[in-house]
């Protein structure tokens, strides 16, 4: 098993999962499109690579997490392309991305000799940064089992669901869910507030009972009710797991009336949070939450 790992792609997320995999002893060797984050790198002591293929050709597994599906793919077909594929590698595809570009990236490479697993997680920017995230896995077991020391330098909790794709149709439930769960927690606190019981009182309540979440017990505390809403995932990014879910319950002839709703409540027109603002704010509470603004 290699030492050398490649990452393409650091932000909020890829950036702390370089950083693990620096700390467990891994050499690590990455892409970003943005010069920014290339200079991140290379101070934290992480080889910068000026193009994806190059990072693709150095190393054997190759930790992938960008912001859409159509970025894997493209990522892929360059190294493809310029026949950075030249030994047996693994693409660890750790962005919320499409089951169906999965398969498809799977079935590509397999057939050359090479493994594609889809790897979504969970646990945020901080779950990233201290190497304990959560992966849902899609894909052949030979490829799991060769990934391991790498998924558990990234991960506490490694979940192999089940063939390519299943990590992403896991993690799209997860997030429609979490989308979900933030406007009803935000609702019922507002609800508690307006009937004069604080938002803070009626959470701890929430907490020892059963209307708990994650959301409940960890992001509003964290992020909403101490007025900070910096959780490090964008609205942006958020709307797109809820865009992905119900295209996924389109294709699959299920119903979601709910969830549409909630699509439509986090949409930036109604909502007022612009993409690139933090996802929490859609978790705003009227009263008690206000918005820290700098000095
Ligand atoms: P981000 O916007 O912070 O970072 C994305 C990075 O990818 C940026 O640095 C950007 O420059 C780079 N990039 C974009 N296109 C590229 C390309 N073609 N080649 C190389 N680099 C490219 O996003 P993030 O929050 O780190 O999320 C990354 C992925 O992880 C997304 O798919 C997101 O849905 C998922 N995710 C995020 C969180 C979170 O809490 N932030 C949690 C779970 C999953």
């Amino acid at each position: 098993m290699t030492q050398s790992v490649g990452v393409i792609g650091l932000g909020a997320m890829g950036m702390g999962m370089a950083r693990s995999l620096l700390a467990n002893g891994f050499s690590v060797t990455a892409f970003d499109l943005a010069p920014r984050a290339m200079a991140r790198a290379k101070e934290a002591g992480i080889t910068a690579h000026g193009a994806p293929a190059g990072v693709i050709e150095a190393c054997d597994v190759i930790v992938l997490s960008l912001p859409l599906a159509s970025h894997v793919e493209s990522t892929i077909e360059a190294g493809l392309a310029a026949g950075a594929f030249n030994s047996p590698k693994i693409i660890i595809d750790t962005s919320t991305s499409e089951a169906a570009v999965s398969r498809r990236l799977a079935a590509k490479l397999s057939e050359i000799g090479h493994g594609f697993l889809d790897a979504p997680v969970s646990g945020g920017p901080q779950g990233a940064a201290s190497g304990s995230l959560s992966v849902m896995l899609g894909g052949d077991a030979q490829w799991v089992a060769q990934a391991k020391p790498v998924l558990d330098a990234l991960a506490s909790k490694v979940i192999h669901v089940g063939p390519s794709g299943a990590g992403n149709i896991a993690k799209l439930v997860n997030n429609m869910l979490v989308a979900c769960h933030m406007l009803t927690t935000a609702e019922g606190l507002r609800l508690a507030e307006a009937s004069g019981l604080p938002a803070r009182d009626a959470l701890s309540v929430i907490n020892s009972a059963t209307g708990r979440s994650a959301l409940s017990e960890v992001h509003f505390p964290n992020w909403v009710l101490t007025g900070s809403f910096d959780s490090g995932f964008s609205a942006g990014l958020m709307r797109k797991d809820v865009r992905l879910a119900l295209e996924l319950a389109r294709d699959s002839g299920c119903p979601m009336p709910v969830s549409e709703l909630v699509a439509k409540l986090w949409s930036e027109e109604s909502s007022g949070i612009a993409d690139d603002q933090d996802f929490m704010l859609l978790g705003r509470v009227a009263a008690g939450t206000e918005e820290k603004t700098d000095g």
